[in-house]
């Protein structure tokens, strides 16, 4: 970020962990923090009005704990992305942007390789599921989570996060994958996620301009 000229992809940091592990916590403290901007797929996927196809097919997946179609998925991420740029909301020549829920499988990482850099991966690891599974039966009862509230329903979407999106880890693997662990009090990951930060280069350059 040595300049303000629009970058050609968005410098991004990935937010990866399986459900109940706090990406979204962490995603929406980040955001709050001028220079990040958040983004999560879960939320853009549940303001969709469910009277529409796409509404309509979210329902039909996440009810199973399974992934939406990567074509339809990404073209709605990059509608949406584009349309915060377009009003300002996202500043991708000043601010990072901060994916939480996306990309979600490796398919997903190649289909967004043209629009997003990946500067670092915070995976948030907690591989107590039951202790992930508490958290989603909470999260269920008080943001009214259809999807986290069925058994069977959790232990499919922790399937699919198995099968689907730990191989993410692979494709961006070197010392841009940063381990985490989650079953930390969220001040401590988020503390953790921030010391990852500032070792880019990019938030380097970022601290030195004045906005
Ligand atoms: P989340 O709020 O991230 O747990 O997402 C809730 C549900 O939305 C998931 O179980 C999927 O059905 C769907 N979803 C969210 N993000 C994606 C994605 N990147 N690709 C496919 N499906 C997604």
């Amino acid at each position: 970020m040595s300049d303000t000229s629009k970058p050609e992809r968005f410098r991004t940091l990935l937010i990866l962990g399986a459900p109940g592990s706090g990406k979204g916590t962490q995603g929406k403290v980040l955001g709050s923090i001028p220079r990040f901007h958040h983004l999560a797929c879960g939320d853009v996927f549940r303001s969709l009005d469910t009277r529409t196809t796409l509404g309509q097919k979210f329902v039909q997946y996440s009810s199973r704990g399974e992934l939406v179609p990567d074509d339809v998925t990404v073209e709605l991420w990059r509608e949406n992305i584009q349309h915060r740029v377009d009003s300002h909301m996202f500043k991708p020549e000043i601010d990072f942007l901060v994916l939480d829920g996306i990309p979600r499988n490796v398919e997903q990482a190649k289909l967004m390789e043209k629009d997003i850099e990946v500067l670092k991966v915070f995976h948030l690891s907690c591989p107590d599921r039951t202790e992930l599974a508490r958290r989603l039966r909470k999260r269920a009862l008080k943001d009214n989570r259809f999807d986290d509230a069925n058994e069977a329903v959790i232990q499919q979407r922790f399937a699919t996060y198995e099968a689907e999106t730990k191989p993410i880890l692979d494709y961006y693997a070197g010392d841009r994958v940063v381990p985490i662990d989650a079953s930390q009090a969220p001040a401590k990951v988020l503390y953790d996620i921030l010391a990852g930060v500032m070792t880019l280069e990019a938030w380097k350059e970022l601290e030195k301009m004045k906005i």
